[in-house]
């Protein structure tokens, strides 16, 4: 019998929503999955392009599902936003203004960013758009005026829309879109696909791009992204993606599975 796939790895870096659980439902051949990669010393750490909920919460779910896990193990885009940030723009006592939820909020006074409110917003020397669903006019404005005056504009990714069980909903992609939109600005946006939150990943995971492997359920997010990045990729069919989906998308993900247990 061939080598087993995962014995080409030291490391993975793991799409949550749609790999490891449905609509907050485990996906049971994932977690032995993970279970049997971290039996073998694989590093795993876990990703996620939302930056709505704080890393604590991402682990106490995945703890919840019988996977060991802390808050350690979690990048969701707005760690990678706040590492970004930390790497590329000095932000100790800068003052930043968010559209966002907690997970993004909380990462970015991490790294040492004040965050303020009201008339001082609009003079914020960063603005931060990540996912918000109290989105509000008034936010939109402030960010507005602060992008104009000079602040950098950061958007924690670049998902156009949410799929909720109701059907789609506006994503942060929509929310920067409308902001790059009034102010003629393009924002910098760290989430999956773009380089910076792979590579802040494997930065993170601590193993060579061409020693690890992306596994997901997007090929526009997850293949691309990893792809990008220079590491092979496993497209996953537990969520999203559908077999035909795959016909003329370039890149081919490296290996496409019904069950991660294939690659075992
Ligand atoms: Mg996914």
């Amino acid at each position: 019998m061939a080598e087993p796939v995962l014995a080409r790895y030291e490391g993975l870096l793991i799409d949550m929503d749609g790999v490891v659980y449905l609509d907050s439902r485990p996906i049971s051949d994932a977690i032995d999955f993970v279970r049997e990669a971290r039996e073998r010393g694989k590093r795993v750490l876990f990703l996620t392009n939302n930056s709505r909920y704080t890393v604590k919460e991402y682990a106490a779910r995945l703890r919840s599902m019988g996977l060991e896990c802390d808050s350690e193990c979690i990048f969701t885009s707005a760690v990678a936003t706040a590492d970004y940030i930390a790497e590329n723009l000095s932000p100790r006592g800068r003052k930043a203004f968010v559209i966002g939820g907690d997970g993004l909020r909380e990462e970015l006074r991490r790294v040492g960013l004040e965050l303020v409110e009201g008339e001082q917003a609009k003079w914020a020397e960063l603005v931060v758009v990540g996912w918000d669903v109290e989105l509000t006019y008034e936010k939109l404005k402030v960010g507005c005026l602060a992008i104009y005056r000079g602040a950098e504009f950061i958007g924690s990714n670049p998902d156009s829309s949410f799929p909720s069980p109701e059907g789609i909903w506006p994503g942060a992609g929509a929310i920067i879109a409308c902001l790059e939109k009034a102010t003629g600005r393009k924002a910098t946006v760290v989430g999956k696909p773009n380089i910076f939150m792979m590579q802040l990943a494997l930065a993170r995971l601590g193993t060579a791009p061409d020693r690890t492997l992306m596994i997901g359920d997007r090929l526009e997010t997850d293949v691309l992204g990893g792809w990008r990045a220079g590491m092979d990729t496993c497209l996953v069919l537990t969520g999203v993606t559908r077999r035909e989906d795959l016909e003329g998308f370039e890149p081919r993900p490296d290996y496409v599975v019904e069950s991660l247990k294939e690659l075992l």
